[in-house]
């Protein structure tokens, strides 16, 4: 296997408010849809992000012997399925029983026109697939909207298993010095002073009792709730 690159906007290790095990999320950068409420628009572009080689990727995510799965959003990762099915691939040789769900805008029976996802697919665990559609939020912690579907395709996690806690909608970081989120935020996140507080029924992760995360240097994330 050459030396495969994927563009990234970001990576981030650590707890996850979709699962209840520790995964590492990769948001590929640029995407062909355009969601009405897109929350990742800075993510649409093709431009920007960061290009990444694959193997550095596998390495980085197999070293950490509590993750558990991988999550694959954007941006539009099938947007980038060689690259994607490659980081796979090599996750499969290293961590067999690593996870791994799937995002996408495309509906599944859509995804036979993309170039590679059939082998992105033959990785993927659960997919949850179509566009997002801000006026119909979803609330259970795998869905941006209820139109999209959480569909099992592999046996190493279970779709059943998945969601937050019921208290735990999203969770603030600082990566690399950026506030990111992870999850849902309420519309009107970029408003607060204090975002995550006084959001109604949002807490963080540290609120919710949850354990300690760290990012890629091992040092505590910033909790950004009073
Ligand atoms: S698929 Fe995701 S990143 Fe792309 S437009 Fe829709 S919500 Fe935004």
């Amino acid at each position: 296997m050459g030396a495969m690159q994927i563009h990234c906007a970001d990576v981030v290790h650590g707890l996850s408010v979709i699962s209840r095990v520790e995964a590492t999320h990769v948001w590929a950068q640029g995407c062909p849809h355009s969601c009405s409420g897109c929350c990742n628009q800075e993510y649409r572009a093709a431009t920007g992000g960061t290009l990444l080689d694959v193997r550095d990727l596998a390495g980085a995510i197999a070293a950490r012997p509590r993750t558990r799965l991988l999550v694959l959003s954007g941006g539009e990762p099938f947007g980038q399925a060689r690259a994607a099915a490659s980081l796979c691939a090599l996750l499969a040789e290293a961590r067999p029983r690593l996870g791994v769900v799937a995002y996408t805008g495309y509906a599944l029976e859509d995804l036979v026109h993309v170039p590679h996802a059939r082998e992105l697919l033959e990785y993927v665990d659960v997919l949850v697939d179509g566009p997002y559609m801000a006026d119909m939020p979803a609330d259970d912690g795998v869905r941006g909207s209820t139109n999209q579907r959480v569909i099992q395709v592999g046996a190493r996690v279970r779709a059943s298993t998945l969601g937050r806690p019921p208290e735990l909608r999203f969770e603030f970081r600082t990566v690399r010095g950026h506030l990111r989120f992870i999850g849902l935020p309420p519309q009107d996140w970029r408003s607060l002073d204090d975002p995550g507080a006084g959001a109604p029924g949002v807490k963080t992760s540290r609120e919710a009792g949850r354990d300690a995360v760290h990012d890629e240097g091992g040092r505590r994330d910033e909790d950004h709730s009073s």
